[in-house]
């Protein structure tokens, strides 16, 4: 079975030594008496929930899976789910960082994510059940109504209820616009619902006594496309005026899909039959409150593969050092056995830097993101709070698919390491793969995320958004330009910063002219912004190792952050020439293939 140690080191070094994350908490009012101590000690708690608790059902819940009672419509979670959720929820767990208003304890964001990393690193799919009643409470915050709000916040902040998202059908996936569930107004003001949704995550189980439903579905007169979608709160049960659950709603779970991971969570076929729902925000601009909940799913998703990341080096590099198969090339390292662990060979430390590399920076990120998400919901001043909001709607989609691809590979490589082993059950790494997998999938697929970044954040403002990054480049460049320690670290950033400006500006050209090409140069896009991202994390952690040790600090953590980030900009960060090379190839040689195709 895998281990985990949570790797509270590591996040204590990003918050407070990289990010400085006290600074801009405490200059928020609603965060001025929050102190390092507390998130330390609220994550260390964090981590023994998810590797005592969580852990342990991983391997025995994916073998179990869910089971689907035909007659009732009713979901059985695997042994031990139901149990661990109450845990959870007693623990307080769920109102982390809800807001105090709706009974949440009000902590930063950032303790959540890490949190969160933590629970996905021990068991992701147990993680979705909470996970994504955070992204409903967040969309129902913004854009519910009072009486919305106070029938449903409080007892999702509680985890009392869970959420889910409804927006696929079978016949739309990527276009929402396809979407056909219906929604009819009566008299009351309510609506009632009909249609079919499919690969709902959590969408029926039976850890809680509710669940709330955000379904989208389209009103009789409304436009066609996207523009004719509505947002409707759609609980299972129905909630009375006094907060007691009322009758049945008719929601319901038509089947479960058998599929390649995450197999202890529910992905449910939902049938909506005159289901009783109420209308969230405007009608036909369903989508805004949706955004919501998809962009704080999207960071989510980002997180899950973070998670994968980091238990498959950790269960990787264990492996490496104990088993034992031929000699180093440079002579035989463990003279007293009658081979050498394989550590010593590097192949199997470039797969394990890679995952190492891949999980250290998407932290940073994921910290960074936390951050921005923070300032630009609670800081005093709108100018921070709207620069925030505008580099995170930037960097969203490379939270998402570059951390989900990079998890993807290093998982992968991380099975690997384990030679014939991994491809085995009981080690627990082939889970890692297959639950990695999904990620670079739902919520909105990887090809997606990078037509988003490509084509709406950084073409549709001309570039601004990503100028905006190249000042936090250009900051770091001017603290460090003339230390030689620090080239090493600054100069490819600096350099590739500079490129990625006249390689947007000639892609947007090409763009113009031909829209194709914006599709065929955006996934290697969405790669190279990725790199610019994660290099300019890891020349900050650089900076950070390298003062530490220039001051006497002997701790080995500093050098083992000093010789990742060189691996990073060594192995890693260089694929960014092919990238743009790959992108630059234009889209004929994919357009003009019709008899490839054939
Ligand atoms: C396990 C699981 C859990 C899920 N959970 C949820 C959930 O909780 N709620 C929910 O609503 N949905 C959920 N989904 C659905 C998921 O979000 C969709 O599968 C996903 O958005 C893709 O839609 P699709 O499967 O219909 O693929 P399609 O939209 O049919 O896409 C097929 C392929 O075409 C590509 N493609 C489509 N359009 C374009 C384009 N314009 N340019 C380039 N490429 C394009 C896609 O990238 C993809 O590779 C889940 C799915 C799974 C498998």
């Amino acid at each position: 079975m895998a281990t985990y140690t949570p790797p509270l080191r590591d996040m204590q070094f990003i918050m407070h030594e990289v990010l400085n994350v006290m600074a801009d908490l405490q200059a928020m009012p609603v965060h001025a008496e929050i102190d390092a101590d507390t998130i330390n000690a609220v994550l260390e708690e964090g981590g023994k929930f998810a590797s005592e608790v969580l852990l342990p059902l991983n391997i025995s819940g994916d073998t179990e899976g869910c089971t689907y009672d035909t007659a009732s419509h009713a979901v059985t979670t695997p042994a031990g789910y139901k149990e661990a959720y109450a845990q959870y929820v007693d623990g307080g767990w769920a109102a982390l960082s809800c807001e105090p208003e709706f009974g949440g304890q009000g902590l930063p964001l950032i303790v959540n994510q890490c949190f969160y990393e933590m629970m996905n690193s021990a068991n992701q799919a147990w993680a979705m059940y909470p996970g994504l009643t955070h992204g409903a409470y967040a969309a129902l915050e913004t854009h519910g109504t009072p009486e919305q709000k106070a029938a449903y916040l409080h007892k999702m902040s509680s985890g009392e209820w869970t959420g889910t998202m409804c927006l696929t059908e079978p016949h739309c996936g990527t276009d929402l616009g396809l979407m056909r569930t219906k929604a009819e107004p009566q008299v009351d003001g309510s609506y009632k619902l009909t249609g079919n949704k499919i690969f709902i995550s959590a969408g029926e189980h039976d850890l809680t006594s509710n669940i709330i439903h955000l379904v989208l579905a389209r009103l009789p007169d409304a436009p066609p496309g996207i523009k004719g979608v509505s947002l409707f709160i759609v609980p299972k049960f129905l909630v009375n005026a006094d907060g007691s659950l009322g009758a049945r709603n008719g929601i319901y779970c038509g089947g479960l899909e058998h599929k390649m991971g995450i197999k202890s969570n529910v992905t449910a076929q939902i049938v909506l039959d005159g289901a009783v729902g109420t209308l969230v925000g405007q009608p036909n601009k369903g989508m805004q409150g949706m955004f919501v909940m998809m962009n704080a799913a999207r960071l989510g998703v980002g997180n899950q593969s973070l998670g994968l990341t980091e238990v498959a080096f950790q269960n990787a590099l264990a492996y490496a050092k104990e088993r034992i198969q031929m000699r180093s090339l440079t002579g035989p390292k463990a003279t007293d056995k009658p081979a050498d662990p394989i550590l010593v060979h590097p192949d199997v430390r470039r797969m394990l830097l890679t995952a190492k590399a891949y999980a250290e920076g998407g932290r940073a990120l994921m910290c960074f993101s936390s951050m921005l998400l923070e300032k630009e919901h609670h800081h005093p001043d709108e100018a921070v709070r709207k620069e925030s909001g505008e580099l995170l709607a930037m960097l969203t989609p490379i939270v998402k698919a570059f951390i989900t691809d990079n998890g993807w590979a290093a998982t992968s490589g991380c099975l690997q390491v384990f030679g014939g082993h991994g491809y085995i059950k009981e080690w627990g790494m082939e889970q890692f793969v297959r639950d990695a997998r999904i990620n670079m999938i739902y919520e909105g697929t990887n090809t997606i995320q990078s037509l988003d970044l490509l084509g709406r954040k950084i073409l549709g403002n001309n570039g601004a958004t990503l100028k905006k990054f190249g000042k936090l480049i250009g900051t770091l460049v001017a603290e460090e330009g003339v230390n030689e320690k620090m080239a090493e670290f600054i100069t490819p950033i600096a350099m590739l910063g500079e490129q990625m400006t006249k390689f947007t500006t000639e892609l947007g050209f090409k763009g113009f002219q031909n829209p194709d090409e914006v599709g065929a140069a955006a996934v290697d896009y969405l790669r190279v912004a990725g790199h610019l991202v994660f290099g300019y994390f890891w020349a900050r952690m650089a900076q950070v190792a390298l003062r530490q040790i220039a001051a006497g600090n002997t701790d080995p953590f500093y050098v083992a952050k000093l010789q990742t980030a060189r691996f990073y900009f060594a192995k890693l960060f260089p694929e960014t020439t092919t990238l743009m090379r790959t992108a630059r190839t234009g889209s004929k040689v994919l357009m003009d293939t019709d008899a490839a195709l054939a």
